[in-house]
C-alpha cells in the first residue's frame, strides 16, 4: 500500500509515529504546506503576537559535565564568572523598562545552598523592583523538589529543563555515566507537581540521532504533556568531547531544516503551547528564529546579559550577539520580528494557553 501524502496528512488532527516521521523527512513543496499549515494552527490557536523573555546568562559555573557543551565542568579553557545582585537586577530593570513581560535566568548547574540561597533572594528582589510584573523563568538545570518549591514560592512561575532527547540509551551516550535520564525525568515531574509551568526539549542532529529518535521526542513532549519547549540544532564547540563524533552529524543546513520541521509538527500536535525560536537557530542562519516564527513558533528570547560576559558564555561556536549590548540586541530584534508579520505581546507575560487549560481543567 502506498503511503499517505503530506498534503493527505496535513488534514488530520492525530498523528502516529508514522506520520510524524513522514513529516521530518518532508522538502520543497511539502515541507513549504508544513509550515504554512502550522503558522495557519498557530494564529488560530494562540494568535500572532510573539512574546519575549529577556534572558540573563547567570553564570557559566557548572557542576555537570555534558559532552557537548562548551561550558562543561572539564572545560578548562572557560573563564568563568557569575553576575553580582547588581548586574541581575539592572538587567530585570532593563527589561521591566522595555516591557518585556519576563525574564529568564539561565546558568550552569550548581546545587550549594549559597547558589539556591542566592537566586531566592534574587527571585523576590525582581519581583520588587518590576511590582510583581516581570514574569520570572528559570533554567539552572537540575534541582531538588525542595529547591524548586523554594524557588516557586519565592515567584518564579515557568521553568525550562530539556531532557536533551527522549532515548534514554541516546542520553547516556551524550553523558557521563552520573548523569542520569531518570533523575533528569523525575526533575521534570517534581516541576509539575509543584505547579511550574514547565518547559522541555531537544537538541537536534546529535551524533548517533535518528529520524525516529526525533519523532519519539516530539511523542514524549506531547505524552508528558508540557507546556513550552525550546528545541534547535545541535551545535558542536571544539572543546567538547563529542567534537570527536563530528563526522556522524548531519550538516548544519540539514540540522537547521529539520529544527523548523520539528518547530512546525510540534505546533500540529500541541496546538496551544509556547513554542520559543531558539537562539541556535541563528547561529546557523542570520533569519534563522525569524523563520521559526513563521514556522509556528511564538516566544523569543532577547539576550539582556551584560555584554562583557557574553563571550564566556559559550554552550557551542558561532553564537550569534556576543558582543552586543543589550540596547542594541533590542533594536535589531524589533526589526527583523516585522520582516514576519508578528505583534510583539510588550509588558505581557504571554503565559502558556495550554497551562491554562490544564490547571482550569484540573482546578475545575
Ligand atoms: N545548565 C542548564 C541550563 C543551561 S544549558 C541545563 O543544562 O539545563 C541550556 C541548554 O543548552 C541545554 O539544555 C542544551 O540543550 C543546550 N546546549 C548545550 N550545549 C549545546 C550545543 N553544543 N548545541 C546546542 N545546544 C546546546
Ligand atoms: Fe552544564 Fe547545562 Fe552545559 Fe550540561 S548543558 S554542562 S548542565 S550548562
Amino acid at each position: 500500500m502506498i503511503g499517505k501524502t503530506v498534503r493527505e496528512l496535513l488534514q488530520q488532527d492525530v498523528f502516529s509515529r508514522e506520520d510524524i516521521v513522514r513529516l521530518l523527512f518532508s522538502d520543497g513543496d511539502d515541507r513549504q504546506q508544513l509550515f504554512l499549515k502550522a503558522r495557519e494552527v498557530k494564529l488560530r490557536e494562540v494568535g500572532d503576537k510573539v512574546y519575549f523573555r529577556g534572558l540573563i546568562e547567570y553564570s557559566n559555573v557548572c557542576s555537570k559535565n555534558c559532552f557537548y557543551c562548551g561550558i562543561r565542568k572539564s572545560n578548562k579553557k572557560v573563564s568563568r564568572y557569575t553576575l553580582t545582585d547588581k548586574e541581575v537586577l539592572a538587567a530585570a530593570a532593563f527589561a521591566h523598562a522595555e516591557k518585556f513581560g519576563s525574564i529568564v535566568i539561565q546558568s550552569g548547574e550548581v546545587s550549594s545552598e549559597t547558589h539556591i540561597a542566592r537566586i531566592e533572594r534574587l527571585i523576590l528582589a525582581i519581583k520588587e523592583l518590576s511590582h510583581g510584573e516581570l514574569g520570572i523563568t528559570l533554567s539552572l538545570g537540575e534541582q531538588t523538589h525542595e529547591t524548586y518549591s523554594r524557588w516557586f514560592s519565592a515567584g518564579a512561575h515557568r521553568y525550562l529543563l530539556r531532557i536533551e532527547t527522549s532515548d534514554k540509551n541516546l542520553y547516556q551516550e551524550l553523558h557521563p555515566s552520573d548523569h542520569r535520564f531518570d533523575v533528569r525525568l523525575s526533575c521534570l515531574h517534581f516541576l509539575k507537581q509543584i505547579g511550574y509551568q514547565v518547559g522541555t526539549g531537544v537538541m537536534i542532529g546529535l551524533p548517533f540521532q535518528t529520524v525516529e529518535h526525533l519523532a519519539d521526542d516530539l511523542l514524549f513532549m506531547q505524552h508528558f504533556d508540557v507546556d513550552m519547549v525550546g528545541m534547535g540544532p545541535y551545535i558542536e564547540h571544539a572543546d567538547t568531547p563529542l567534537f570527536q563524533c563530528n563526522n556522524l552529524s548531519w550538516d548544519l543546513q540539514q540540522r537547521f531544516s529539520m529544527s523548523l520541521k520539528m518547530v512546525a509538527i510540534l505546533r500540529l500536535l500541541m496546538k496551544d503551547i509556547n513554542i520559543a525560536a531558539t537562539t541556535a537557530l541563528q547561529a546557523i542562519d542570520p533569519l534563522g528564529r525569524e523563520k521559526a516564527i513563521d514556522a509556528g513558533a511564538n516566544i523569543v528570547m532577547p539576550n539582556i546579559t551584560p555584554g562583557k560576559y557574553r563571550n564566556d558564555y559559550l554552550l557551542y561556536e558561532n553564537k550569534p550577539c556576543v558582543d552586543e549590548e543589550p540596547d542594541q540586541c533590542l533594536g535589531c530584534l524589533d526589526a527583523r520580528l516585522s520582516l514576519v508579520n508578528s505583534k510583539i505581546g510588550y509588558g505581557e507575560w504571554g503565559d502558556s494557553h495550554h497551562f491554562s487549560l490544564r490547571k482550569n481543567t484540573k482546578d475545575g
